[in-house]
């Protein structure tokens, strides 16, 4: 049996978990609890969480309104069939129904982002009878067979791609200042959507269900659109019928400073996916919000969704009560705090040549690396192959806020560093991780 084999649960007494997959942050330590925005290893040691585990633990470790909830919910009944009625169930729905923009109503509740991206898919694939869901390059939707070929970072889509049909899922560039070469973020805003309108006309408008992409991109490196870009991707898929996606696995439940990240665009999409936040991943939950009009077609075609743990009871009561906490004073306290982020990672890129730029929005951001002698990035922007990464020094970088007692992000492909705090992060927090941060470029590039 290997010794000290680095992976996401070690079981007792001899009980290996065998490792699935590398740990992105590429630390290897063994979390045991956690509470508020600080997490403690197997050996007492505390960290600041600011990468909320997997993006995903937005309020916060071990809060109580939602524990509480949960047991209550176990001690009446811990699991209702997916194809029966459940009072919790439909609560939660209702609720996702309030706070969703515009008139997105219908709630199809899955158990993973992989698997609510590959249900939303699905959908926009019947209800438009065409193949296609075009997808962003170096994006990442899920690493299920179906989410695995949206996904449009090259190394999850050779892992899935080697042995299983990726079919229906072109890709176009995203709104970076990599992919185009423009004079301005209105001129970007411009090519970027121009580009997405070629490629809908290129794939064949009819053969095009819908575009998916996220709001603020999420591991493919924290960064907003610039400004006019969904206005004209939102007129864009009504000219040729196309179908508006938000994935907001990441930007979903208070992340961006709003409910979900689309509503900083001030766009309707036709459909919302959502996980991670939804329970504060207390227990796996997600799914597809989809407008009004898509649930009636869904229904004439009879088409069935059902997955025996979606909706289940037990994660839609941690739903609803983190829900509770984001709408009585989370949301708030990111809009309250995402400036004070900002001006310190602000601060950060004067402060380092290594930081070519800080970019984000509320509680999500990223801190973007290139080499301070030549100003080019240490990964090349169209990298398919991880060997390209081999000399980076960022993930030194990352390596040295864990020692410092931080937890950060890392992005695909790894030029940069990601920053996902708990919304419950105080400014007190916010000062001492970004003073890490601070430190450990220092450390690494001077
Ligand atoms: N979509 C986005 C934007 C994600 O970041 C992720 C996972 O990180 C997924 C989908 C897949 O979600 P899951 O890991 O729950 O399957």
């Amino acid at each position: 049996m290997q010794e000290n084999v680095p992976h996401a649960g070690r079981g007792e007494a001899g009980g290996e978990t065998i490792p699935h997959w590398h740990d992105p942050e590429g630390e290897a330590m063994t979390i045991v609890e956690g509470e508020d925005a600080t997490v403690y290893d197997d050996e007492g040691a505390a960290y600041l969480d600011f990468v909320s585990q997997l993006y995903c633990t937005n309020a916060g470790h071990s809060n109580e309104a939602i524990t509480d909830a949960m047991t209550a919910q176990m001690e009446r009944i811990p699991y209702v069939s997916s194809a029966k009625g459940n009072d919790v169930r439909d609560a939660l729905a209702a609720d996702l129904a309030e706070i969703a923009p515009g008139s997105l109503s219908e709630v199809y509740f899955s158990i993973s982002g992989s698997e609510a991206n590959e249900s939303a898919a699905q959908i926009a694939r019947t209800v438009q009878d065409a193949p296609k869901v075009l997808t962003r390059w170096q994006s990442y939707h899920g690493g299920t067979a179906g989410a695995g070929a949206l996904t449009g970072d090259p190394s999850t889509r050779s892992t899935v791609g080697r042995y299983a049909a990726t079919t229906g899922s072109g890709k176009f560039l995203p709104p970076l200042p990599t992919a185009f070469d423009a004079d301005s973020p209105a001129d970007l805003a411009k090519q970027a959507a121009d580009h997405v309108e070629f490629v809908i006309r290129n794939e064949g408008a009819d053969s095009v269900a819908a575009i998916m992409m996220e709001p603020v991109g999420g591991s493919s490196g924290g960064y907003p659109a610039p400004p006019g870009y969904f206005d004209r991707l939102r007129a864009i898929c009504d000219e040729y019928d196309v179908l508006l996606i938000a994935d907001e696995v990441i930007t979903g439940f208070g992340r961006c400073g709003d409910w979900f990240g689309i509503d900083t665009e001030d766009v309707e999409p036709d459909m919302i996916t959502f996980a991670k936040g939804v329970t504060s991943a207390y227990a796996p939950l997600a799914g597809v919000i989809a407008d009004d009009w898509i649930g009636e077609a869904v229904r004439e075609e009879g088409y069935d969704l059902g997955q025996t743990f979606a909706g289940h009871p037990v994660a839609c009561a941690a739903g609803r009560a983190a829900i509770e906490e984001y709408e009585s004073h989370l949301i708030d306290d990111v809009r309250e705090l995402a400036p004070v982020l900002e001006s310190r990672l602000t601060e950060l890129a004067d402060a380092h040549d290594a930081v070519e730029t800080v970019r984000g929005r509320g509680f999500l951001w990223s801190v973007v690396f290139a080499d301070p002698e030549t100003g080019e990035p240490f990964v090349h922007p169209w990298a398919a192959d991880a060997d390209e990464a081999e000399e980076n020094p960022v993930a030194a970088v990352r390596e040295a806020a864990a020692e410092k007692g931080v937890l950060f992000g890392s992005g695909r492909p790894d030029v940069q560093i990601l920053i996902s705090p708990p919304l419950c992060t105080t400014r007190e927090e916010i000062e001492r991780g970004i003073a890490a941060l601070d430190e450990a470029i220092e450390e690494t590039f001077e």
